[in-house]
């Protein structure tokens, strides 16, 4: 049997050295690479009914030519031919553009079959194929491939014909029998050539089948073998906690635990006694609860006689975990304290000695906790809120901090599953994915800009209740000062609509961090009652006197950003309300508004905003770390990535797979990948 990797493209029939040369410039450079260059779509040569076409859709229909046609020069070159088409009981109108010579083919009740775009509206193809005559065609779905230099897609069509007529047999198996038995999976041989050369569309849909899911195993082998190395090199801490001590604690709090908090609680105390590091993902909506879980996994850490840092983003939010944590922790005799890098000097000092002698407990800060100079004596559990805007590099240095610190991530920005178990794909998952009880619902409307005045007074009558609004405008990435100057009119009508009666305060990115800080405090003190800002206020600020927020263009943002703002209100016993102000041009932007008014739920919120989106721009741009599949689609095929990434969990779990003959070319492209190393595959 010939090894289709080891066989220089040259070897098919009809491609010589010059076309070896430009597939070469397309990455095919043997046999086994040609058969795995993909069609990106296919021509469908169906025909179909008119009536159940939709506007700018391709389409082909036969029809018996109505007209003598009408051929139109205009400009050098260009011309447009014009005929009329009965098909079925319509008449339409087919053009051809710079192919003047046809004129003569196409004559007065002629048979035709043509394939185009159909204008819905004007009733016309504008035909990029046809035939004289009936279809007459080996399939109804023709490949188009992705093309460079001279190599053409009717070229590319012969060589894989060539190519598959003399080394189709060779075309190995790489998945084990029992999982193709199970799925009724096609043979890959049989998938590749179905992809190539469908007969139908029950041909195709097969073929992705096998394809989609043979791309989500290999992916997630690699991933869970990540996972597995990574637990078994990495020595962490058996962390044997007090159970009666950590029982005492969830009891003194002021209210029962949900069970989704109750769950990861409990993913989270298997983690701490195991002799593996966590590395743990946890998930929850904005006021799930995720700081009370933290507080729990830090109690708990503390009673095995280790210490404990919490890390956030800004001082603000340091602050007033600090804070929080104090009221939990010192009735118990854990000793808490507060590092950010506006703590200077003598008091500095004093707790970083404090800290290395062990008597500061837990230590919460900013990534001021990650500086050289400070040291725990002997630290036992990292946690970071709001991962995402911690860099990896922080995170790796937060966990070399003690020996080896068990680490746990919070987030609140709800990933849908499919993303986090590819993009976080090596770490654990737990999700909080339930509101604690008598959370009341944020009233959220969709108003157009005219409606100003109406939005204002509805913010004048809760701010005279004593309440506070935020006013947020958007970030408009192309010009900061553009941006900036948004916020600032903003400001300025809101202060002069409220003056006499209320302050408004403003801030934006281009203030100095004191100042923002400065700004944040007065808000929270309640000695400003509107704060007009830009996104800097996104991440988890917490004031519960807050209860109107306002959002400018709201169709500029993404729906994950529309509710992570929405959520700073609503944090209170009192009824909150969203007001968001948009003229969305389009049917997304529309649809976004519609969503955010009907529902609360960050999660469902996510996958919508994954499926509008597309899982490349979920993150943003700079932090995708979101693997491009050559077939599958996350969003359309999460049945199968949950299941292909079970099985893959399986597989390198069982003592099989490292050794039985049958898994070695799943073995062999795990080595290729460059995941593992050494004595694995010695
Ligand atoms: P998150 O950090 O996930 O946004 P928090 O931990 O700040 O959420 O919790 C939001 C609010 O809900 C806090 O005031 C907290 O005391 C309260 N809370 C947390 N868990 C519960 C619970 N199980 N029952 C009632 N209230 C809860
Ligand atoms: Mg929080």
């Amino acid at each position: 049997m010939n090894d289709l990797h080891q066989l220089p493209i040259t070897t098919v029939k009809g491609i010589g050295e010059e076309t070896a040369r430009a597939l070469n410039e397309m990455n095919i450079n043997n046999v086994m690479d040609l058969f795995l260059h993909f069609p990106y779509r296919y021509e469908d040569y169906r025909l179909r009914d008119l009536a159940e076409v939709q506007h700018d859709e391709r389409v082909t229909v036969e029809g018996v030519i109505h007209s003598e046609p009408s051929l139109v020069y205009y400009g050098r070159k260009k011309s447009k031919l014009t005929i009329r088409l009965l098909v079925g009981r319509y008449l339409i109108t087919c053009v051809f553009f710079n192919q003047p010579y046809l004129k003569k083919n196409l004559a007065i009740s002629q048979p035709v079959t043509v394939t185009g775009k159909w204008d819905k509206h004007r009733q016309t193809i504008t035909v990029s194929s046809y035939q004289t005559g009936q279809q007459q065609r080996d399939s109804q779905f023709e490949p188009v491939y992705a093309v460079k230099g001279d190599v053409t897609v009717k070229g590319l069509r012969r060589y894989l014909a060539a190519a598959f007529k003399e080394f189709g047999q060779d075309i190995k198996e790489i998945l084990p029998e029992n999982l193709i038995r199970d799925y009724k999976l096609l043979h890959r041989r049989d998938a590749l050539r179905a992809l190539h050369f469908p007969a139908d569309e029950r041909d195709l849909r097969h073929s992705r089948r096998r394809i989609v899911y043979e791309e989500f195993l290999l992916f997630q082998l690699k991933m869970q073998a990540i996972r597995k190395v990574q637990r078994e090199q990495s020595k962490g801490l058996k962390q044997k906690y007090d159970i009666g001590k950590l029982k005492g604690f969830i009891d003194s709090l002021p209210f029962p635990l949900t069970d989704a908090q109750k769950r990861v609680v409990n993913e989270i105390l298997t983690d701490l006694k195991s002799p593996y590091r966590m590395n743990r993902l946890l998930q929850g909506d904005v006021g799930s609860g995720k700081t009370v879980v933290s507080a729990i996994a830090l109690f708990a850490a503390n009673s095995a006689g280790f210490q404990g840092a919490l890390m956030v983003p800004t001082e603000i939010l340091a602050e007033q975990h600090a804070k929080s944590l104090e009221g939990m922790m010192e009735p118990h005799g854990i000793r808490t304290a507060l590092l950010t890098s506006s703590i200077k000097g003598k008091k500095r000092r004093e707790i970083l000695g404090l800290l290395e002698a062990g008597q500061i407990d837990i230590l919460i800060g900013t990534h001021a906790l990650i500086q050289d100079e400070v040291n725990f004596q002997s630290l036992g559990l990292v946690i970071t809120d709001e991962q995402h805007r911690f860099g990896v590099e922080q995170r790796r240095v937060l966990r070399e901090k003690g020996a080896s610190p068990d680490v746990l991530f919070m987030t609140a920005t709800p990933i849908p599953r499919t993303l986090a178990i590819t993009a976080f794909g090596e770490m654990d998952v737990s999700i909080i994915d339930e509101m604690p009880a008598g959370r009341k619902k944020i009233e959220t409307y969709w108003t157009k800009h005219d409606t100003l005045d109406r939005v204002l007074g509805f913010v004048g009558k809760e701010l005279r209740q004593g309440r506070q609004a935020y006013v947020i405008c958007p970030l408009i990435e192309e010009s900061e000062k553009l941006d900036l100057q948004n916020a600032l009119d903003v400001h300025g009508t809101l202060t002069q609509y409220f003056q006499g009666r209320f302050h408004v305060g403003l801030m934006h990115g281009k203030l100095p961090a004191a100042e923002k800080e400065e700004v944040m405090r007065s808000f929270s003190t309640n000695d400003i009652q509107v704060l007009v800002s830009t996104t800097v206020v996104e991440v988890g600020v917490n004031v519960p006197n807050a209860t109107v927020m306002v959002i400018y263009d709201a169709e500029r943002f993404g729906l994950s950003q529309l509710h992570q703002l929405r959520g700073r209100v609503g944090r209170g016993s009192d009824q909150s309300y969203c007001v968001l102000i948009a003229d969305p041009k389009n049917e997304v932007g529309k649809e976004r508004m519609k969503i955010m008014s009907e529902t609360n739920d960050g999660f469902v919120l996510s996958e919508k905003d994954l499926e509008l989106r597309g899982p490349g721009d979920f993150f943003g741009k700079k932090q995708s770390g979101v693997p491009e599949f050559k077939m599958a689609d996350m969003v359309h095929d999460y049945r199968a990535l949950e299941v292909a990434r079970s099985d893959a969990a399986a597989l390198v779990n069982s003592d099989v797979f490292w050794k039985d003959p049958e898994y070695a070319p799943l073995r062999n492209h795990l080595k290729e990948s460059g995941v593992l190393s050494g004595e694995k595959f010695d």
